[in-house]
C-alpha cells in the first residue's frame, strides 16, 4: 500500500524515545486524531493501550508501537471481511454517492473477479446519465466483463438490474454486478430506487452482496453518508476508496466500527488492478510500520 497515509513517519520519533511519558501520549493521541480516528476511538485506543502498558509495567516504546498494532488488528478483523459470491449467479449491488469511485470500483472488481476465473456481467442501472453509461462500459470492458445497458436513457433501474440477472441466469454468469445511481440531491428518490431495484432482483434470486462505496478523503463525512445507505438499502460490505491518496486511513477503523458494517474492499488507486480485499493485517502494518 502506498506510505502516504501511513502513521509511521508521525509516530517514528515518538517511538524512537528512550521511554515512554507524557509527551508520548499526547504525540499518539494528535497522531491518530490527525489520521481521522476521531475523538472517541482515538480516546478508547488510548484507553486501551495505558491499561496495556500499566499491565506489562513497561516504559518502552517498542512495546507501545506493538500494543497499538494489535490493538488496532484486533478491533478492525471484529468483522467478517468475506465476500459471499457462491451462488450462481452472485448478484451484487453497487451503491453510494457520486464521485466515491463507484464506476472505477466495479472495473477493478470485474478484473479482480475475471483474474480468479469468474465470468461477470455489469448492470449499467445508472440510467439517467449516458456519460455515465459509457464509462462504466469502458469499465466493464477493461475489467473483462459483459455490459447490460440501458436500452433508452432514464429506462426504469430496476428493469436494467432485471435484465442483468436475467443475462445472468441465461448465459450461466457468475456473477452479475449492479451499478446504481448516486445523486444525493434527491435522496428519498434515491433510496425509493434502491429499494425498487432490490425487490425486483429479489424475485429473481437472492442478492448476494450489497457494496457501499465510500471516499476514504471524505472522512468522517462519509460516516454519515454511510448511514442513510445502511437504513434503506440494506448494505453488507463496505468498499473504501482512495486510501492511496488519503492521510486519514483512520476513516477505515471509524466506519466499520460507527456502521457495524465490514469493509470487503479496499481501492489504491486509480487502476484496474488497484483494488485488492481487506487484510486488518496488511492494513495496520503499513499503518503503523
Ligand atoms: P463514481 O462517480 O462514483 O462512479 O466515481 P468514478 O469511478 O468515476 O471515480 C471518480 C474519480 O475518483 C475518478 O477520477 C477516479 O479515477 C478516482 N478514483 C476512484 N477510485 C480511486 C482510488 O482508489 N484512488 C484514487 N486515487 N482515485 C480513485
Amino acid at each position: 500500500m502506498a506510505a502516504s497515509w501511513s502513521l509511521s513517519g508521525a509516530l517514528k520519533s515518538m517511538f524512537a524515545r528512550d521511554t515512554i511519558d507524557a509527551d508520548t501520549w499526547s504525540d499518539l493521541e494528535d497522531a491518530l486524531i490527525s489520521a481521522d480516528f476521531g475523538p472517541d476511538i482515538t480516546d478508547s485506543v488510548i484507553e486501551e493501550l495505558r491499561a496495556s502498558v500499566a499491565k506489562y509495567k513497561t516504559d518502552d516504546p517498542t512495546d507501545l508501537k506493538r500494543m497499538l498494532r494489535e490493538t488496532l488488528e484486533e478491533r478492525l478483523a471484529r468483522l467478517d471481511p468475506t465476500l459471499t459470491l457462491s451462488a450462481r449467479p452472485a448478484v451484487v449491488l453497487v451503491v453510494g454517492v457520486n464521485g466515491v469511485g463507484k464506476t472505477t470500483t466495479i472495473g477493478k472488481f470485474a478484473k479482480f473477479l475475471v483474474g480468479h476465473g469468474r465470468t461477470v456481467v455489469v448492470g449499467a442501472a445508472d440510467t439517467f446519465r449516458a456519460a455515465a453509461v459509457e464509462q462504466l462500459a469502458t469499465w466493464a470492458e477493461r475489467g473483462g466483463a459483459s455490459i447490460v445497458r440501458p436500452q433508452q436513457q432514464g429506462q426504469d433501474p430496476a428493469s436494467v438490474a432485471f435484465q442483468t440477472v436475467e443475462r445472468a441466469q441465461r448465459d450461466s454468469i457468475d456473477i452479475a454486478i449492479i451499478d446504481t445511481a448516486g445523486r444525493l440531491q434527491t435522496k428519498s428518490g434515491l433510496m425509493d430506487e434502491l429499494g425498487k431495484i432490490r425487490r425486483v432482483v429479489e424475485k429473481q434470486t437472492e442478492i448476494a452482496e450489497v457494496l457501499l462505496v465510500l471516499d476514504a478523503t471524505t472522512g468522517q463525512n462519509g460516516v454519515a453518508q454511510a448511514e442513510a445507505f445502511i437504513q434503506h438499502a440494506g448494505v453488507t460490505g463496505l468498499v473504501i476508496t482512495k486510501l492511496d491518496g488519503s492521510a486519514k486511513a483512520g476513516f477505515v477503523l471509524a466506519v466499520q466500527e460507527r456502521t457495524g458494517i465490514p469493509i470487503k474492499l479496499v481501492g489504491q488507486g486509480e487502476g484496474i488492478n488497484d483494488l485488492t480485499g481487506f487484510t486488518p493485517h496488511v492494513f495496520v502494518q503499513n499503518l503503523v510500520g
